[in-house]
Formats: structure tokens, C-alpha cells, sequence
């Protein structure tokens, strides 16, 4: 059995890893800088935070490489590095596993629409996923998560692109929002929707990420395990940012989102971590909680 697998079916729920960018800022990525360039440069700084959710107790932790696309690297004149930035992505985040944690490298949103409605063929999509997917499992990740992503043929593209490049498992999340007339991506697709067509398309994992805080994604989580029996992974940030003196602020406190846990499973959860604004120590509260409901 894969290891995710066993491990899942032994703690019943897995906690994963929190908020990459915002922690990466605090440790002085200038904001508008790529992140994925630290893989190379500031390689010390990316370990920091993979270890710190190890520390945390996080039994799965991501990669530096949610912008690591060859579409997304071109805009910052780093398409030559697509390769190096997601090995070494990889490794950095494997070598601070340790063999404690799982790694899911982080593929993320590639920037462009795909036609007919922008200029990117389905098959360029694919190409530049396969590209940056199988670097990652060169690198040594366990497993594939395709995040954020909002426009469903996107994911399908990406999806597809990491199963025909690499032998990983992979899980795809999309960011939903919620709006009068319920849960939608930016591009339209709704949660049951994507459950349906993505596990079609051969996900290991299905879930949801970013978005308005912890009670909105126990909504959706509801909403999504009506539409599929696969693992749920979910990754809510910690509220919506708020801007306040110039600085983004996230209310939601470690206690605040651990007390939350509960409800998150009974909904259909099974692997929770956080986005935005989420740290080391959400996560180790969620550990604790997750600790005290299964122990
Ligand atoms: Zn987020």
C-alpha cells in the first residue's frame, strides 16, 4: 500500500503543513519577489520553514514550488531554471522531512488561460506541468499537490501531466468562493463539479484551499464528499487577510481554527493543513486537537 495510504488508515486524520509565502516573508522575501527563486539562492531560509512544520508535528509538508511552472518562472525571466528550482524544491523540503513527514511537492496555477478563452494549447499546458512534475519527483517528493487551481481543464491539464511524467500519487485542490449563489471557482466550477470530473480524471485526493476562513471550508467540504468518496484534503487560510497600518493581517488564531477541527472532519476531512496566513503554530495546535479527538 502507498505510504500516504497506510499512514492516513493509521491516525485517520493527517495533519499537513501551513502557509509557505507568508512565513517565507518573515524571513525577509521582499513582497513581490518568486519565492522559488530562494530554492536556489536562499536555500537555508526554505529548509527553516519546511522544518518548522516538522517540528510542528505536521505529518505532510509541500515544497517551495507552487510557482515553479515554466508559464509562471517566464514572467519573472526564470524559465531556464524549471528544472533546478523544483529538484531542488524538493529536496530541500525532503532533506527537513527527514523521513518524519511526507512530502507533496506544490504545483500551483500557471498564470495563463487555456484556449480557446487564452493562447495556451491543452498540450502546452501538459507539456509545461510534465515538465515541472517530473523535476519534482526527481527530486525525491512522495506525492503531487496541484493547489489553488480555479479553472477546471487547467487542473485536468495538470493533473494528467503529473500522472503521465511521474509515478507520484496526486492530489488537486481547487480554490472555491463563495458567492449568492453558492460555492463557485473564479472561473465557474462548482465543488461537486470538480469532485466529480477530477476523480474521472484519476486523483488520488480531492480537496479545497485558500479561500475565507475555517467555517466556510467546513461547508465545503460537506459539499464535496457529497460528490465523491476519495480522501479530502483541505487547506483553509486563516480567515480572509485584512490590510491594517499597511501590514496583512489573518485573524484567525491556532485555537481559534484547532477548535474548528472537529466539525472539519465530521464534514468529510481527512488530510488538514492551512494556507495563507497559517503558521507553525495552527498547525501544531491542529496536531494537538487531531491528537486528543483520535487518541
Ligand atoms: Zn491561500
Amino acid at each position: 500500500m502507498a505510504l500516504w495510504k497506510s499512514r492516513l488508515e493509521k491516525k485517520r486524520v493527517l495533519i499537513a503543513d501551513g502557509g509557505w509565502g507568508t512565513e517565507l516573508q518573515k524571513r525577509g522575501l521582499p513582497p513581490g519577489e518568486p519565492p522559488e527563486d530562494w530554492n536556489i539562492h536562499r536555500p537555508e531560509e526554505v529548509g527553516a520553514v519546511a522544518l518548522s512544520y516538522v517540528e510542528a508535528g505536521a505529518e505532510i509538508i509541500l515544497t517551495n514550488t507552487f510557482g515553479g511552472s515554466p508559464f509562471k518562472l517566464a514572467k519573472v525571466h526564470l524559465e531556464g531554471k524549471v528544472t533546478e528550482i523544483n529538484r531542488k524544491g524538493a529536496e530541500i523540503s525532503k532533506q527537513a522531512a527527514g523521513g518524519r513527514a511526507l512530502v507533496f511537492a506544490s504545483i500551483g496555477p500557471s498564470g495563463e488561460f487555456m484556449a480557446p478563452l487564452g493562447t495556451v494549447s491543452e498540450e502546452d499546458m501538459m507539456k509545461g506541468f510534465a515538465q515541472q512534475a517530473k523535476a519534482l519527483a526527481e527530486g525525491g517528493a512522495d506525492g503531487i499537490v496541484i493547489e489553488t487551481m480555479m479553472d477546471l481543464g487547467e487542473a485536468k491539464a495538470a493533473l494528467l501531466a503529473a500522472r503521465q511524467s511521474t509515478s507520484l500519487p496526486v492530489a488537486v485542490t481547487m480554490t472555491f468562493d463563495k458567492g449568492p449563489k453558492g460555492f463557485a471557482t473564479m472561473m465557474g466550477a462548482r465543488p461537486e463539479q470538480a469532485a466529480a470530473e477530477l476523480e474521472k480524471s484519476g486523483a488520488d485526493i480531492l480537496g479545497a484551499n485558500c479561500g475565507a476562513g475555517i467555517d466556510q471550508m467546513i461547508e465545503l467540504m460537506k459539499l464535496l464528499r457529497s460528490a465523491t468518496a476519495l480522501p479530502l484534503w483541505c487547506k483553509p487560510n486563516a480567515g480572509l487577510p485584512e490590510l491594517i497600518d499597511g501590514k496583512t493581517v489573518y485573524r484567525e488564531t491556532p485555537e481559534m481554527m484547532a477548535s474548528k477541527l472537529k466539525a472539519l472532519v465530521q464534514a468529510g476531512a481527512n488530510i488538514v493543513g492551512g494556507c495563507c496566513g497559517t503558521t507553525p503554530g495552527h498547525i501544531r495546535a491542529f496536531v494537538l486537537e487531531r491528537n486528543r479527538l483520535t487518541g
